[in-house]
């Protein structure tokens, strides 16, 4: 019903040497699968990345983009400069874009607006922290976060994925029955909320994922796949996960 996706985030790493290397390890290897890779390079390697990997089957992704369209915002790079230099998704409220550059949910939702009308795929990432997590909390966090990121979203083009943020970049990864109850709520928050898109849309883990610990991840029923930071920086291993998938 639903095929994998495995999304490599690369975060503020990699060079144009790691773009080459991943081009020539997957050569051949993705013909046959229906597993859907995708890398993010940081953004001013997107063309390069695309041109090198559309020829292996790896789509190419954007880390983060604009809240809004143009005008006078130094620094900043639209979802629709991202889809001409090549991406098809763009990662939207990853922990790190929420906790260290002080993202709202509003713009996050901004954000979503933006990547969806330049018609390209965000993957809205959603996660507890650990003191949430003591707290009992992970539903209701969750739950906030999905509601107030996705008010506006059109469901049948969005990944979702969830990154408990004490299992990101940690080595702690969350248990696969850990991992699968918070997919299953947001399947039921999905049933809710667009009931035509909750058996088909892609929901990720993220979170420490590893060569050794994606199978038993990726074969839980809600999850579709995997948002790999670390151990994406390795071909082998991020070949050994898409494997799983
Ligand atoms: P990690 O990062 O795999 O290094 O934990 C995941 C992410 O931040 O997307």
């Amino acid at each position: 019903m639903r095929t994998s996706l495995v999304i490599a985030n690369w975060k503020l790493n990699g060079d144009l040497a790691l773009v080459k290397e991943m081009a020539t390890h997957f050569a051949g290897l993705l013909k046959d699968t229906t597993t859907t890779v995708v890398v993010c390079p940081p953004a001013v390697y997107l063309k390069a990345a695309e041109i090198a990997l559309a020829p292996v089957n790896i789509k190419v992704g954007a880390q983060n983009c604009a809240a809004h369209t143009d005008g006078a915002f130094t620094g900043e790079i639209s979802a629709q400069m991202m889809r001409e230099c090549g991406a098809s998704y763009v990662l939207v409220g990853h922990s790190e874009r929420r906790a260290i550059f002080g993202e709202s949910d509003d713009v996050l939702a901004e954000k979503i607006a933006r990547v969806q009308e330049s018609e390209l795929t965000p993957v809205f990432c959603v996660g507890e922290t650990l003191e949430e997590r003591e707290a009992d909390a992970v539903e209701s966090v969750i739950e906030a976060q999905l509601n107030a990121g996705l008010a506006q979203a059109d469901f049948s083009n969005l990944v979702i994925a969830y990154e408990p943020v004490w299992a990101i970049g940690t080595g702690k990864t969350a248990s696969p029955e850990q991992a699968q109850e918070v997919h299953a709520m947001i399947r039921r928050w999905l049933r809710d909320k667009a009931p035509e898109q909750a058996d088909t849309l892609q929901i990720l883990y993220g979170g420490s994922v590893k060569a050794d610990n994606a199978d038993t991840l990726f074969n839980q029923p809600d999850i579709d796949g995997g948002l790999v930071g670390g151990a994406s920086l390795s071909p082998e291993q991020f070949d050994a996960i898409c494997k799983a998938a």
